[in-house]
């Protein structure tokens, strides 16, 4: 299943997406038109085992749908508890950011308010000297505390993609990777939550990022240095995930920032992050 939220921000609705097929247009199911005790695909809906409700909403008789066409997307859950990142998590990222490979996965924390829609604008300061990286986002389906790595996977609900955004200005001044990279929309999340039927192995995915066309990161998800199962056992040890927590597994490399000359977003922009058997984000930047 594709889980989506829909309608305007702050304000959006849960749905389930539904693709074209042949003749047939993208559709979007109105979950709360049909159940309306779901309000939302919050905690309350993972912990009251609401997957297994979608599926049966789905084989009820006269499903209530809309046109997809136009209706405007929101982050496929609601701002999590937690939204935490890796840093330097593939090889050739972290050679281009600052040639130290880690040992251990490296975690901070960005601001679950930086995260937006998956078609919505992202906005830069003037000036800003900013870029994209295309991550494989796990949401939290079942609480979490202390898994084995070969647990892990059976607490996750599904993935979707996040835009990084990073302010680069801002992550170097002020010696901090938090604040460069939480500022509003820095956050791009979507299109939808696949769940994990759909996609068994996390590690077996291709992803890439584009600028107007240019192709920037091309990499595949098998070449993290530590994979989504290590990654929750090594957290968990430490502290607790609930469901509709948000873990973001890293950024290939190839960001614009490194290259040289660097390629920084510029006013107008089409930023697009793909990961095969998931989606595309695609938003258009304005300096402000
Ligand atoms: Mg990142």
């Amino acid at each position: 299943m594709k889980l989506v939220r829909y309608g305007q921000p702050g304000r959006e609705r849960p749905g389930i997406w539904l693709e074209a097929a042949g003749a047939d247009a993208a559709r979007i199911v109105d979950v709360r038109g049909m159940a309306f005790d779901i309000e939302d695909y919050n905690a309350r809906f993972w912990r009251t085992h609401g997957l297994e409700r979608l599926r049966g909403l789905l084989a009820e008789e006269g499903l209530k749908t809309l046109a997809a066409d136009g209706v405007r997307l929101g982050p496929p859950v609601p701002p999590p508890r937690r939204l935490i990142c890796l840093g330097k998590n593939y090889r050739d990222h972290a050679e281009e950011f600052d040639a130290r490979v880690p040992a251990q996965p490296i975690y901070f924390a960005k601001n679950p308010g930086a995260l937006c829609g998956p078609a919505d604008e992202i906005r830069l300061r003037p000036g800003a000297r900013a870029d994209a990286e295309v991550e494989l986002a796990v949401v939290i389906g079942r609480p979490a505390r202390a898994v084995a790595e070969e647990d892990a996977l059976d607490h996750v609900a599904g993935y979707t993609i996040l835009n990084d955004v990073t302010d680069r200005d801002l992550q170097a001044e002020r010696d901090q990777w938090f604040l460069g990279k939480s500022a509003d929309t820095f956050g791009p999340l979507g299109p939808w939550l696949v769940t994990t039927d759909e996609l068994p192995d996390p590690q077996a995915l291709g992803l890439r990022q584009r600028v107007n066309e240019l192709v920037l990161q091309d990499s595949h998800t098998e070449r993290m240095l530590f994979g989504v199962a290590r990654i929750l056992a090594d957290l968990t040890h430490v502290l607790t995930l609930e469901p509709g927590d948000i873990i973001s597994t890293g950024t290939p490399g190839g960001i614009g920032s490194a290259r040289r000359p660097p390629v920084w977003l510029r006013d107008g922009d089409v930023v697009e992050c793909e990961i095969d058997g998931v989606g595309r984000l695609r938003n258009r930047v304005r300096m402000e």
